[in-house]
């Protein structure tokens, strides 16, 4: 028997870009209360764990072949949803979905930028962004929030025809800040998006793409419309969404978009063949056939999130009151604080597990269950003196 050799330093020919880089991701510890990455708390009820694994048993029976490769079961269910949802109703053709909104956005990155294009968004934000660019290699630029977090919709207009972005993603609402965007905004970035002139060697120049990221859309404050809305207006405009936080299934995968057809037929050049395995497929099916269940937390969610602001405002940190951001997401960003991480540990040290993101000094806490929300906040009095 010959050893297998194992080389004691190999030098690999490791993109420049990537030397050196750890993988994104939150620490992943096992604490009783965590607040770290957005999920929703309430898992599956048992009918739906039933509907899941029967239809999981059904598509193993014919896992010896390939999975449907253009899912349109799938997409058409997730335009049904869409239009509960949101009343807008687009043709599953124009529905596109992988695994989770992670990899939908790495297909827009993928089909519109690369070398010697640029992808734009506006700091802070959400920070797999700019790993889409990097890995896809995209330029990279970011232009400013206001100090409330907000976009000034002239400022923005002014940053996208600065760059020229062949790519502007807009996350709505904002992760860590939890801001949503008025469709205003998002309307006239989408105008100006449309004079972008992006070379095409050996064709007419192309317009930007404007993604907007509504990963927590669900939880949007009454009165805040979906950008679905601005589909109808606007060819260039795509709208991501993700089974992974109102809907309570993160552990599936699942993310999706809604856009023109001329978008979609552009993600399907650059998706591998089969990305979506049979066993997603009916996972998002049978999730979805029990989306009133799945979703049920929502709006319990959505008062936990305002309860929660509202009992950080009232609190003083230091002598002044805590900063907190307006939120239309399931988490909310807080502070500030003179050693973040301190108070960060001091929490996780109670078995409360938050997440440092964001500028200098803010913490974001997810909304859990109430239970879950009352540990967070004693741990919190205790640790920073409140
Ligand atoms: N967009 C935003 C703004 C997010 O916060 C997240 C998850 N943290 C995602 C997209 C990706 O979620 P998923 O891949 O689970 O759909």
């Amino acid at each position: 028997q010959t050893a297998a050799r194992v080389p004691s330093a190999v030098r690999l020919p490791v993109r420049p870009e990537h030397a050196g880089l750890e993988p994104y991701g939150a620490p992943q510890l096992d604490v009783p209360v965590l607040l770290n990455v957005n999920e929703n708390p309430y898992a599956p009820s048992d009918e739906v764990v039933a509907t899941i694994a029967a239809e999981v048993a059904a598509a193993a029976r014919g896992l010896n072949r390939y999975p449907d490769r253009d899912f349109l079961d799938l997409r058409a269910d997730l335009a049904d949803f869409l239009a509960v949802e949101s009343g807008v109703r687009v043709p599953a053709e124009q529905v596109w979905a992988a695994n989770g909104s992670n990899e939908v956005m790495l297909h827009l990155l993928q089909a519109f930028g690369g070398p010697g294009r640029t992808a734009l968004s506006f700091a802070p934000t959400y920070s797999m962004y700019p790993e889409y660019a990097r890995d896809t290699a995209t330029r990279w630029v970011e232009g400013r929030r206001e100090d409330d977090f907000t976009l000034d919709a002239d400022a923005a207009v002014a940053t996208v025809r600065e760059h020229a972005p062949s790519v502007i993603l807009l996350a709505s609402p904002n992760n860590p800040t939890g801001t949503a965007l008025p469709p205003e905004t998002v309307a006239a970035i989408c105008e100006a998006a449309l004079e972008i002139e992006v070379p095409v060697p050996g064709a007419e120049p192309g317009c930007a793409v404007v993604v907007v990221d509504e990963a927590y859309g669900e939880f949007r404050r009454a009165g805040t419309p979906s950008a679905l809305e601005l589909l109808d207006r606007y060819p260039n405009l795509a709208v991501s969404r993700t089974m992974s936080k109102a809907f309570a299934l993160a552990g599936a995968r699942l993310g999706y978009l809604a856009a023109s057809r001329e978008i979609v037929d552009a993600l399907r050049v650059v998706r591998l063949p089969y990305h979506l395995s049979a066993v997603t497929q009916a996972v998002a099916r049978a999730a979805l056939a029990h989306s009133a269940s799945l979703l049920a937390q929502v709006d319990a969610l959505r008062a936990e999130r305002d309860a929660t602001v509202d009992w950080l405002r009232a609190r003083r940190y230091q002598g002044r009151p805590l900063e907190v951001a307006a939120s239309d997401a399931n988490f909310v960003l807080f502070g500030r604080f003179d050693d973040r991480t301190a108070i960060w540990q001091g929490l996780l040290d109670r078995g409360v597990l938050v997440r440092v993101v964001g500028p200098d000094g803010w913490l974001r806490v997810s909304i859990g269950t109430p239970e879950e929300m009352t540990a967070f906040k004693d741990a919190l009095v205790e640790v920073a003196g409140l």
